[in-house]
Order: structure tokens, then sequence, then C-alpha cells
């Protein structure tokens, strides 16, 4: 294979092309908008399996995606490691502290903990702040001789008749291309506030109740919600309210100074779509990663390229 287009320029087309640029391939990508205009662009992202299926293969991504982020730490990428509180609660899946190197995760001391939480894994894990990654991985595209394009495409037709290998990461936007019906929203809703004298933390213990605060170089993000098939891309002030109720809740003394505020819609999907399309066999769809983009981002791209490669 010579060719290949990957449709979609979040964090998992960019991260699929240049995959698939390191085993020869020429790779172009068609986005319906630039990358500094996708959900991934105005995200997180801290490393951590959230709302993402199946545990079996998300822990596989997770821990491919945590080597290569480790590669990255030495370029000025936006990628660092920082300590990352975690509550759990018994039924938690905390499977994912097994794919750090030993050392790294321990369980939290009572006294280390936000107000409110009873149990939680301290762990250095990957900080990925987009807004300095997508344009850092753009460039790295670009200089391995990649092709971009701006186009929508709508419909599994159109894609399969894009090139002999077709890579379909185009999130939410799925939807429509695939008329799949198994992909749908959870609606995030986050602050971005002034960076916090507080450990970076989260407790998704209690779905409709989650709480963080992730602490980037030049800010913090702050959240947030999680509410399951809701299409409303616009700020809800009783959102916005209900973050900072619970971020005061978690004993944070310092006030919040409110950035910006934001909305994302996470793709999710009871499993991520990751296999070749039934009916155009040169179409590999990757997408719905859920509340994990980046932290499976990688794991997604190489087991790609490793299929491609054989
Ligand atoms: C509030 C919030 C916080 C999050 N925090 C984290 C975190 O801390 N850690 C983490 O790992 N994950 C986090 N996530 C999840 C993460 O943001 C997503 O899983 C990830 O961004 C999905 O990436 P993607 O590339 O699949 O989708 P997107 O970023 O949405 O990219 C899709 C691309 O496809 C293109 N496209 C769509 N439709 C078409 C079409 N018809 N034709 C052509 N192009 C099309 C778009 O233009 C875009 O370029 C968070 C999500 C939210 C909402």
């Amino acid at each position: 294979m010579k060719s290949a287009t990957v449709v979609g320029s979040g964090i998992i087309g960019l991260t699929t092309a240049i995959a698939l640029q390191e085993i020869g391939i020429q790779v172009r990508i068609i986005s319906r908008e630039h990358f500094k205009n996708s959900l991934s662009h105005k995200v997180g992202a801290i490393w951590f399996p959230f709302e993402i299926a199946p545990k079996e293969k998300t822990n596989l991504w997770a821990s491919q995606s945590y080597t290569r982020y480790l590669e990255d730490l030495r370029k000025p990428s936006g990628v660092s490691l920082i300590p990352f509180i975690n509550a759990f609660v018994a039924g938690s899946n905390i499977d994912w502290q097994y794919q750090l190197p030993k050392g790294t995760v321990r369980e939290a001391q009572k006294n280390e903990l936000p107000a409110g939480m009873e149990t939680a894994l301290i762990a250095e894990v990957p900080l990925v702040e987009p807004m300095i990654y997508l344009p850092f991985l753009f460039g790295q595209f670009l200089e391995n001789g990649g092709d971009y394009q701006t186009q929508t495409i709508s419909s599994l037709h159109e894609l399969g008749g894009l090139d002999e290998l077709v890579v379909n990461c185009t999130g939410l936007g799925a939807k429509e291309i695939c008329e799949d019906e198994q992909l749908y929203p959870i609606r995030g809703q986050i602050l971005r506030c002034e960076r916090f004298d507080t450990i970076s933390f989260a407790d998704p213990t209690q779905k409709g109740a989650l709480r963080y605060i992730i602490n980037r170089t030049n800010d913090a993000v702050v959240g947030g919600t999680d509410y399951v098939n809701d299409w409303n891309e616009s700020i809800d002030p009783n959102d916005t309210e209900l973050i900072l109720k619970r971020i005061e809740n978690s004993g944070v003394k310092q006030k919040p100074e409110i950035l910006e505020e934001l909305v994302g819609l996470r793709p999710k999907r009871k499993a991520v779509r990751f296999e070749f399309d039934p009916e155009f066999s040169n179409v590999f769809h990757n997408y719905g990663h859920g509340g994990a983009g980046f932290t499976v981002a990688w794991g997604c791209a190489l087991e790609l390229a490793e299929l491609v490669k054989e």
C-alpha cells in the first residue's frame, strides 16, 4: 500500500496519520474543519480512561499511548508528567493503574484527599495540552510530507471512494456518515480558569456529579458534566454554578478565576469502533473514544499501523 486518506484532524486523526507515515505510507488528511476547531483542541487532557470501553482493549491502548507520550516529553510538545489524585469506590475500574510503571502509583493518604473523597490513587500521569500538542502533531505530519484538505464527507459510500486505504477518524461526525445508532454524545461543560495551587484531582465516582481540576502550564481545566445523549453545545449557567459549587465542596480555598466556559460532546459508543468496514473493505473505522481519546489515541494508531503492515 502506497497511500492513505485519514478523515478527521482531531487527536485520533492526527496520531493515526503520523503512525501510517511512520510505516512509509503517503498520507493525506481530509477534515471538515481545522484541528483548532475540533473537540480535541478545546478540552483536557489527562491520561485517564474515563467513559471508554471495552476495558480489555482500552487498557492496552492506554499503555501504548503512555509509552509514546514519554518519548514526546523530551520535545517542546505540550506533554508533561503530573501528579494526579483519582478517586475510586467499590466497583470502580482501577485497572488503569497496572498500565503505569511500578512506583508511580500509590493509594493516597486520608490527609491528601480533597474533601468528600474517601479513597483515591495518586499517580504520575501524562498531561497533554491540546493547544500545544495538536499544532506539534500537525507540524510533524507536514514535515513527514503529509497533505491537508478541507472537505466534508457525508456518506460511507463517499468515504470508500477516497483512497486505497481510508481511516475514518471523525469522532461524533461518524454518527451521520455511518448512520451509527450506537454512537452518542456525553456532554461535558468545563471552565478554563487560572491555575490552582492544589494538586490536580478528579472524582468520577458519581454519575452526574463529576468534579475535577487539571492544572496545565498556563491555566487549569475545571469540570464538569457528563450528561448522556445531551446534544446541547451552549453554555448552561446552571452547570457553571454546579461546577463551582462542587469545587468549593472539595475544600479548595482559592477562588476560581474563570477565563472561559466551554462545552464539548464526548463521542461515546458501547465499544470504540476499531475495525474494517464490513461493506467497504478499504475503510477502517477508528472512532467513539468517549472521554479518553487522548488516553488511547497512540495505542489505536500504532495498532492500526501494525495491521496495515501485515
Ligand atoms: C469536557 C471534556 C473533557 C475531556 N477530557 C479528556 C481528558 O482529560 N483525557 C482524554 O483522554 N480525553 C478527554 N476527553 C475526550 C476527548 O476529548 C475525545 O475522546 C477526543 O477529543 C476525540 O477525538 P477525535 O479525534 O475522535 O474527535 P474530534 O476531536 O471531534 O475530531 C473529529 C474530526 O473529524 C472531523 N469531521 C467530523 N465529521 C466530519 C465529516 N463529515 N467530514 C469530514 N470531517 C469530519 C472534524 O472536523 C474533526 O477534525 C474529554 C472530552 C470532553 C468533552
